[in-house]
């Protein structure tokens, strides 16, 4: 089904080569986007997503988030062929699991460095385009960073500042019609939740009231609304997409 909600927009989504990254891409596309997604490593599976999109002048690149570097000579490149960028959503994320008392300094900042810094580094090398487009930001955050989670303090940590960030450059960006709001997604059936095993999956599932795992597309429809001018009105916002799992 395809719509048009995004028509004329272009918009940058990191980490599009898989998971719920590659179902916010699809749905853009759909909705009338143009997109440009960033891989890391996965390029086969950025060259996938690609190969399957609606409409016309989508592309994809590499980016390491985490890296200062990356992102400027990335952003540069979506700059070069786009003159105007009109969203942008960092969902790009790791994580890497330990109970507090063993977690590694590195382990730490690695997660820190990619879901924290990255989304910093990612809206400030696009903010002026984002300003002079009235331009929305939506950054994927997760039920995790609203309530904890044991062996995961580092991406906890990540989220939680996430959504603090986001509400600070929301208030810095207002007077320019910038918009910059979370989406916080719960249980979503992904790569990174099939590292889960099968008794972390069934305690999580006891937990959820709509009983059923989230697919990338749920996610993907709020990032939609976020982007589109239907929320003109909204920022400074999270909209949790967990099935019920935590209620503010
Ligand atoms: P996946 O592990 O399936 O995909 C991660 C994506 O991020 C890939 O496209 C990967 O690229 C990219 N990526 C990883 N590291 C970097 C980096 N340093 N620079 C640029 N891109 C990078 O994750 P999900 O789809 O499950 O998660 C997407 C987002 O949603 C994350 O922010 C995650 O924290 C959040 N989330 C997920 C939940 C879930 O249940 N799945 C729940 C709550 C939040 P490549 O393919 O090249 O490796």
């Amino acid at each position: 089904m395809t719509g048009s909600t995004l028509k004329g927009k272009r918009i940058l989504v990191t980490g599009g080569s898989r998971g719920i990254g590659a179902a916010i891409v699809r749905l853009l596309a759909d909705e009338g986007a143009q997109v440009a997604f960033t891989y890391s490593s996965r390029e086969e599976s950025a060259a996938e997503v690609a190969k399957g999109l609606s409409g016309e002048g989508h592309f994809y690149l590499k980016m390491d988030v985490a890296s200062e570097e990356s992102v400027k000579e990335g952003v540069d490149q979506v700059l070069a062929k786009w003159p105007e960028v009109h969203g942008v959503v960092n969902n790009a994320g790791i994580t890497k699991d330990n109970l507090f008392i063993r977690m590694k300094a590195d382990d730490f900042d690695a997660v820190m460095d990619t879901n924290l810094k990255g989304t910093f580094l990612v809206t400030k090398a696009l903010s002026r385009s984002l300003m002079k487009n009235k331009g929305s930001v939506v950054n994927i955050t997760s039920v995790i960073g609203q309530t904890g989670n044991p062996g995961q303090a580092n991406y906890a940590a990540s989220k939680a500042g996430t959504v603090a960030m986001s509400k600070s450059i929301a208030l810095e960006l207002a007077s320019r019609e910038v918009r910059v709001n979370c989406v916080a997604p719960g249980f979503i059936a992904t790569e990174m939740t099939s590292a889960l095993n099968e008794e972390q999956k069934k305690k999580i599932m006891e937990k959820v009231p709509l009983g059923f795992i989230g697919e990338g597309r749920d996610v993907a429809q709020a990032v939609r609304f976020l982007l589109s001018d239907e929320s003109r009105y909204i920022t400074g916002h999270t909209i949790s997409v967990n099935g019920g799992l935590f209620m503010e």
